[in-house]
């Protein structure tokens, strides 16, 4: 029997792509969470859709493009400069993902932002409709369209006003914020609108569904179901898809005998200290700066301490133009930097702070390989640069690791939380994690949770976590190596799907 054709649609495509000429391009696959969970899904036969990260002005160019992309299974859409300037940086980056963080609207240039958020969400609503005119020229009969994302909060409508009858899933990635703060949006009705304009809306978790129910009873007066959303008897379904990864692929890694060498080479390196971890981007949810002052308190209070234990900060850059982004590096150097100066040694620092590229594809740019900034001793994590051997070495890190610290101030699930989990077997390390992370539902029992503004709370965490008997860190990882490896990606991706069939069906027989 033929497959049912999945068309996921998300802004960014798993590959990255570098023009090699007026009609060559070469292109390179991500390791993505989103990729993974749809490789392993062999029910479905799954394309893509989305935006390269290039801009491609001349058709010959787009034309090479879209053809090698062909070959694997990725479709283009193409967004000039400006578009991309005005939707994905403007809109989407600064307006929506730090209002579904909590963190407000950019504080210095709030007016700024306010004039010119007419323009950026024409500009959203246009490159909506850019996608839903790829997804409609490769649309078939019986395929099922899942759309990704807060970049493409608008796609279900654009998509439903063109054919009714096509399958439309939305799932978000972020949280979805209280209904008091998506109140604030001058936009909220339109997104809301939109987005019920899907058969199946799908979050992390419980909190983000209920809350998206209660912003669209309160701002839209529609009526709010267990089952999800009514408006004039149409029903959208709601409900909470919680995310995993795969499992497997850390586990094998760990067998790999390059990460056991890494192992080994860090297990040397860092003979006679525990090694505390945190791997996040460099941005404002991940609480970098709140996660190092609460490691300074507690190297203040616990002196014993000092020479027994290191801070591995690995920081993946983001969204590098942007001011604000760039204030929080330097922030972060800052209070490194300081910290090294009290508490470090001729011979050691107390916090190695690693600047990483995301795994090719997945961002904006890669940065070439894995460097080193802060730590002025040459570290042996700067062994390879090849980029291959980054999700690698990541794993080798992971596995020496006895505490990792996850201090995001909001985040919609938090996939570091559960590679660590992953390749915890053989150590059994504890995972102090914020309750502001969406992991906190499924690994809150076995986690130390904290509350990350609570400098404090984290250090007294870290004391508990370091001290912690072997006993309860058997206990505790036993619960979370449970959730994590029977909790995967592949499964929630089929989940969904399978969800959005049967939503559809029922939605059939109910007319
Ligand atoms: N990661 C990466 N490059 C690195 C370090 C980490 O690509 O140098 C990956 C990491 O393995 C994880 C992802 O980036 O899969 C981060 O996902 P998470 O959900 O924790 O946070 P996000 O960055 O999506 O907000």
């Amino acid at each position: 029997p033929l497959k049912q054709r999945l068309l996921v649609v998300a802004n960014r495509l798993p590959v990255s792509a570098v023009r090699r000429g007026e009609d060559s391009w070469s292109l390179e696959m991500s390791a993505g969470g989103l990729v993974t969970a749809l490789l392993g899904v062999k029910e479905f036969e799954a394309r893509w859709i989305g935006w390269a990260g290039v801009n491609v002005p001349d058709e010959i160019g787009q034309k090479a493009l879209t053809k090698a992309l062909a070959e694997k299974r990725c479709i283009p859409v193409f967004l000039d400069e400006d578009i991309v300037h005005q939707y994905y940086n403007g809109y989407c980056n600064n307006i929506l993902w730090p209002l579904f963080h909590y963190l407000g609207l950019p504080q210095e240039d709030r007016l700024a932002t306010t004039r010119s958020f007419q323009s950026q969400f024409a500009a959203y609503i246009k490159a909506n409709q850019m996608f839903a005119e790829v997804v409609n020229k490769h649309y078939k009969d019986g395929d099922v369209v899942w759309c990704h994302d807060y970049h493409l909060m608008f796609l279900p409508k654009c998509l439903k006003d063109r054919n009714s009858g096509m399958k439309v899933g939305w799932f978000l990635h972020t949280p979805f914020p209280s209904s008091e703060i998506h109140r604030t949006l001058p936009s909220r009705s339109d997104l809301l609108h939109a987005v019920l304009a899907a058969d199946l809306v799908g979050f992390h978790t419980y909190d983000y569904a209920r809350h998206f129910v209660s912003a669209c009873t309160r701002i839209l007066g529609l009526e709010g179901t267990p089952e999800g959303v009514e408006d004039q008897g149409k029903l959208t379904r709601v409900a909470a898809f919680p995310i995993g990864i795969d499992s497997d692929r850390f586990m094998r890694a760990l067998e790999n005998p390059q990460v056991q060498e890494h192992i080994k080479d860090l297990k040397e390196t860092f003979a006679g200290r525990k090694v505390m971890l945190g791997v996040d981007r460099l941005d404002m949810i991940k609480g970098i700066p709140q996660k190092i002052l609460a490691f300074e308190k507690f190297l203040e209070e616990n002196p014993e301490w000092r020479e027994k234990v290191v801070l591995l900060q690995i920081a993946v850059p983001t969204r590098t133009d942007v001011p604000e982004y760039q204030k929080l590096t330097s922030q972060v150097h800052e209070i490194v930097g300081r910290i090294n100066g009290r508490f470090g040694t001729l011979t050691t620092v107390p916090i190695h702070h690693l600047i990483q590229c995301r795994f090719v594809g997945n961002v904006e740019k890669p940065q070439g390989g894995l460097h080193n900034s802060v730590c002025a001793k040459s570290c042996i994590l700067m062994h390879s640069m090849d980029r291959s051997l980054d999700f690698l070495q990541l794993c080798a890190i992971y596995a020496v690791t006895d505490v990792a610290l996850v201090t995001s101030l909001r985040d919609g699930m938090n996939l570091v939380s559960y590679e660590f989990v992953a390749c915890q077997d053989s150590k059994k390390g504890v995972l102090i994690l914020s309750e502001f992370a969406g992991a906190a539902q499924s690994l809150g029992a076995g986690a130390i949770l904290v509350n990350p503004w609570n400098i404090t709370e984290v250090a007294n965490s870290i004391a508990r976590a370091l001290n912690m008997s072997p006993e309860e860190r058997e206990k505790r990882h036993r619960h979370n190596f449970k959730h994590v490896t029977t909790h995967t990606a592949q499964e929630w991706a089929e989940t969904f799907v399978s969800e959005l069939n049967v939503t559809v069906v029922e939605a059939e027989l109910r007319i």
